[in-house]
């Protein structure tokens, strides 16, 4: 029971960032216990080979399951089967909203505990112990788990790391599928314009908040961004994502991702908990907002007070006259 099931999320070629460190993670905690990571994949026509790379990350086994790759049931319903054979105690999922969504399925599949945004694992006599912060990531809980345990990562709270590890060895594994798994199909897959940006890897964030007014207003972020260069690019906030004025792929924050760039620079973004929370690391902070009592004032290295249609061009003519 010392081993722990991990799942790796695939697509079109190459494992999701999330669940490399995932993996990394999973080997890590089942070395404490004494066993190994084992990692699932569920997909179609993934090669042996690709799989068996998650032995870089520390992987030993990997349960090869093919099923439509993005759903939650035929992964709920493979990880079931491995769980009713008896071996397994824990599960460590990346996280993201497809982590939520299996989460929930599997724990009520396996009758176990379930920790959703973890931040951190420590084994504790024997056992996983599971952190997650809580009350606007103020304070931090611990879960402890009466008998088998899941556990779902906040999105890349896990560090990718390599293992040096060997090959895993591949399992090609056949789950049935339960008549609830078979009530979802993927009728169509779409590139989400800015899907292709490295929000998470770039040095200089300008993000853009409902102040940018409409959809068009981005343009003024999309410009200094171009104007700065380099490992620039734009990010949101949820309101905006929600309105669809930008792509859910740059949305920073409690329900995005999490970043630490050199600068971020927030126009138009009143500072909530929600989106605070993916951004505080950054190294410096600096906020446009025509409120002077906004709170992303409290926490900003520089904060200005006026208009982002007036501010916005202005900085972006400085950033080019001083580029040259
Ligand atoms: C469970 C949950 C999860 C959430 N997850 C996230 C998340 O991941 N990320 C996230 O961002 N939010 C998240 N939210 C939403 C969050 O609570 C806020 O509603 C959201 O962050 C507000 O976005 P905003 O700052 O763009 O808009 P607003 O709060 O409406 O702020 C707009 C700001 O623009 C300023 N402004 C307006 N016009 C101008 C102008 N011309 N010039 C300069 N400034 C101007 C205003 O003064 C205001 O401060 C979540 C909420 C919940 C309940």
């Amino acid at each position: 029971m010392s081993n722990i099931l991990v799942y790796a999320l695939h697509y079109e070629g190459a494992f999701n960032k999330n669940s490399l460190g995932a993996v990394a993670e999973a080997s890590r905690l089942a070395g404490e216990l004494g066993g190994e990571a084992h990692a699932v994949v569920v997909g179609e026509g993934i090669a042996d080979d690709l799989a068996a790379t998650l032995g870089s990350y520390g992987a030993t086994k990997v349960y090869k399951a093919e099923g439509p790759e993005g759903l939650a049931g035929p992964v709920i319903d493979t990880f079931g089967k491995l769980f009713d054979g008896g071996e397994y105690q824990y599960a460590v999922f990346g996280g993201g909203l497809l982590g939520f969504e299996i989460g929930a399925g599997l724990a009520a599949r396996i009758d176990a505990g379930v920790t959703m945004e973890v931040t951190g694992v420590n084994v504790v006599d024997g056992k996983l112990v599971a952190e997650r912060p809580i009350l606007g990531d103020s304070s931090i809980s611990t879960s402890r788990y009466k008998d088998k345990g899941i556990i779902i990562a906040r999105l890349n709270a896990f560090e990718v790391k390599e293992t040096g590890g060997a090959a895993a060895t591949v399992e090609n594994i056949t789950a049935d599928l339960s008549p609830q798994a078979q009530q979802a199909n993927i009728v169509t897959r779409g590139e989400q314009r800015g899907a292709d940006v490295d929000i998470e890897g770039a040095s200089i964030l300008v993000a853009g908040g409902r102040g940018l007014g409409k959809a068009e207003g981005f343009e003024l972020c999309d410009d200094l961004a171009k104007a700065f260069g380099g490992n620039s690019a734009v990010a949101a906030t949820r309101a905006v994502v929600d309105a669809g004025w930008y792509p859910y792929a740059a949305q920073i924050g409690q329900t995005g991702k999490t970043v630490a760039p050199k600068l971020y620079l927030a126009a138009g973004i009143s500072g909530a908990i929600q989106h605070k929370v993916g951004m505080q690391s950054s190294e410096n902070i600096v906020a446009i907002n025509k409120d002077a009592n906004a709170p992303i004032f409290e926490f900003s290295d520089l904060g200005i007070v006026g208009d982002l249609n007036k501010i916005l061009p202005k900085l972006t003519e400085a950033v080019k006259a001083r580029k040259g």
